[in-house]
């Protein structure tokens, strides 16, 4: 069955007109879903009751069937959706300093391959649509006392499954649809990406406002290749793509490090990481490696902490992230670290 999720209300009042009805509802099944967060038509309580009747014979609201609820003790939820044909995609909750940060997947599974990543070992099985990604948001939403999820204060981070800019047009689709459907504000929302050049130079264009978040776990192209082994460019070419992207936008960018013990951990590694980003308008957010059943260890926090200070000596802004969502295989230890590296980076941007 079709589902309406993804369409925006210029579609809605496309589909009202073809049948019979007035743009009128286009718009208030827009407001139905986007801003209050409905899933069933029958919720649609302003709609006449024989309409109400029709579109549920004939669509579906959204796409996924949400098939796990897991919390952990730190108020960190994880949904597992499974989105039919498709396959099994999860987002994430988290409350982050009296805001609702969620952390939606934009591919299952991921081509990339990171040697790192759960996400990356378990294989690359499908992109997700444009309205596959805004269900993720408004389903991690649905117990939000909110009435309009404008209201809410919302942080969405696509660092979840996948490499948003591998499944480039449905995450900027997805961006568009949070920002005008749902009045989330493009500055709430981060994209974290391996960083493919040319998607750099387009995203600067196409969300100037939207935050950008670039991985770069290591400082020479052979430890680069070594972690990334898919779709993984030269580090000078990405930092000239960086580069572009901050004049264009004037916008900070956040590089994330995840730190391997006895892997990109080293003094001459940090000195390194300095050098290239030493002059940029940037932000470090070391996050140690979190286990994910590979031979790899984080380092010992100390050794963290001192990574992270000769960053800074280096004259880079850094931040070591601190350990959350413990007890937790309720949430996934990956998404729960990039989201925590993000509220620090938001600290740091606060002081
Ligand atoms: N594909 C994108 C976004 C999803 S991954 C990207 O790689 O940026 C989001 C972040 O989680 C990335 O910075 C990634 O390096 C990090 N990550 C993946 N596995 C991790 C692990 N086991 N421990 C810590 N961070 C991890
Ligand atoms: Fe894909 Fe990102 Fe995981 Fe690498 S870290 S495999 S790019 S999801």
């Amino acid at each position: 069955m079709e589902c309406l999720i993804g369409k925006s209300t210029e579609q809605l009042e496309q589909l009202a007109a073809s049948m019979q009805q007035p743009a009128l509802r286009g718009r208030q099944l827009a407001r139905w879903m986007y801003r209050r967060g409905v899933s069933s038509f029958d919720e649609m309580t302003d709609l006449p009751k024989s309409l109400r009747a029709t579109l549920t014979n004939s669509f579906a609201v959204r796409a996924a069937t949400v098939v796990g609820v897991t919390r952990s003790d730190d108020e960190v939820t994880k949904f597992a959706l499974r989105f039919p044909g498709l396959g099994y995609a999860e987002c994430v909750r988290m409350p982050s300093r009296g805001r609702t940060a969620i952390c939606v997947s934009t591919q299952i599974g991921c081509p990339v391959g990171c040697a790192f990543c759960a996400s990356g070992q378990s294989g690359f099985h499908g992109n997700l649509t444009a309205g596959h990604i805004v269900e993720q948001v408004l389903t991690a939403l649905d117990s939000s006392d909110d009435d309009d999820i404008a209201q809410a204060s919302v942080n969405v981070v696509y660092m979840g499954m996948g490499e948003p800019f591998l499944n480039y047009e449905h995450t900027v689709r997805s961006i568009r649809l949070l920002r005008t459907e749902m009045g989330i504000g493009a500055r709430s929302i981060t994209v974290s990406t391996i960083g493919l050049p040319k998607r750099i130079r387009q995203f600067a264009e196409d969300e100037p406002q939207v935050n950008l978040a670039i991985s770069l776990h290591a400082p020479t192209d052979k430890l680069r290749r070594q972690l990334i082994p898919r779709r993984c460019c030269p580090v000078r070419e990405l930092l000239a793509a960086v580069r572009d992207y901050i004049a264009l936008t004037n916008r900070r960018v956040s590089f994330e490090y995840v730190l391997i013990a006895g892997l990109n951990d080293g003094r001459s590694d940090a000195r390194r990481v300095g050098e290239l980003l030493r002059d940029m308008l940037c932000h470090v957010n070391v996050i140690p490696y979190n286990a994910t059943g590979t031979d790899f260890r984080a380092p010992m926090r100390q050794r963290c902490a001192a990574f992270c200070e000769l960053l800074r000596q280096e004259g880079v802004n850094a931040t070591l992230r601190a350990s959350r969502g413990r007890g937790a295989e309720a949430a996934c230890g990956q998404l729960r670290a990039r989201m925590e590296a993000e509220d620090r980076a938001e600290s740091a941007e606060d002081a």
